[in-house]
């Protein structure tokens, strides 16, 4: 048995990691470059970072490959590395695991950056490629799971998870980022994706992201009540990003991520971790909420 699907099936509770990106931000890596680049110049900072979410309680970490398709690694001149950064990535997480029992790595695929056709310019076909090259980078480096994340359109969901079925046979789970009012930036309903999620055969489903705790736990009460048939994600931001003084700053501190993690918990979620502005503190208070006898 793949070992993801191991671990759903013999846990009640899982916990997930928190942000990598905000993480890389505190450990010096400058503003505007391509956060992947990271796992190619600086490999044990990113290893570092793993280490640290599963030694505070984290049983699922996620590769650094977030933004690791051609389309938005064409801003940086990184479009001809797709695949060795997936891999690589991949190979520093599933390291950094395997020092470790029972932790699982999830290879991360978050959304292209373009617009679908026919308001944009991708075709379903060219989202259905990039998807493939980066779910191939990734299932060569060994993850167990296919993660794909953030998403806002559910005909990228549907083209990452084509692509991604073209070149393995892990496991797929997704979460789309839900914003005020419960609908994605493109309108989707958390019914929706839940219904979606049944007819594709997902591992899980749920959110990421977004505008904070309460507006997360909200859409994990929506999906659960829909009567969701799969096991449900919750990685919420930590709090509400503010502009102060030029720096995005978010406000929820470890304790109120905690208080979340017992609320999306008793809504439903049996996949809890956080997702921007969250660190290692906030997943070890997430770990004491959730198992208390810990
Ligand atoms: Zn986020």
């Amino acid at each position: 048995m793949n070992k993801f699907e191991q671990l759903l099936s013999e846990s009640k509770t899982i916990l997930l990691d928190g942000a990598m990106g905000t993480m890389l931000m505190s450990k010096g890596m400058e503003a505007g470059q391509a956060p992947e680049k990271m796992n190619l110049d600086h490999p044990e900072i990113v290893q570092e970072i793993h280490r640290a979410y599963i030694e505070a309680g984290s049983n699922v970490i996620l590769t650094n490959t977030f933004g690791a398709n051609r389309f938005r690694l064409m801003r940086h001149k990184l479009d001809d590395r797709v695949r060795e950064i997936n891999q690589t990535a991949a190979r520093l997480a599933r390291q950094v695991a395997d020092e470790f029992p029972n932790v699982i790595v999830a290879g991360s695929m978050g959304p292209t950056g373009e617009l679908m056709a026919p308001l944009g310019k991708l075709s379903f076909e060219d989202a259905v490629q990039a998807f493939a090259e980066q779910a191939a980078g990734l299932s060569s480096g060994g993850v167990d799971v296919i993660w794909i994340e953030t998403m806002a359109d559910l005909q990228e969901v549907k083209a990452a998870v084509q692509g991604t079925r073209s070149v393995t046979r892990l496991p797929i789970v997704v979460t789309m980022t839900f914003e005020s009012r419960g609908r994605t930036m493109m309108g989707v309903t958390p019914e929706q994706l839940v219904r979606l999620a049944g007819e594709l055969e997902l591992s899980a489903v749920g959110a990421n992201c977004g505008k904070g705790p309460q507006e997360l736990e909200a859409v994990i009460e929506r999906m659960h009540k829909a009567g969701c048939q799969i096991p449900i994600i919750a990685k919420a931001n930590a709090g509400i990003p503010k502009l102060i003084e030029g720096k995005v700053i978010y406000d929820g501190s470890p304790e109120i991520m905690a208080e979340h993690a017992r609320v999306v918990n008793q809504s439903g979620a049996t996949l809890i971790g956080a997702c921007c502005g969250s660190s290692p503190d906030h997943i070890r208070e997430m770990r004491r909420a959730l198992f208390l006898d810990l």
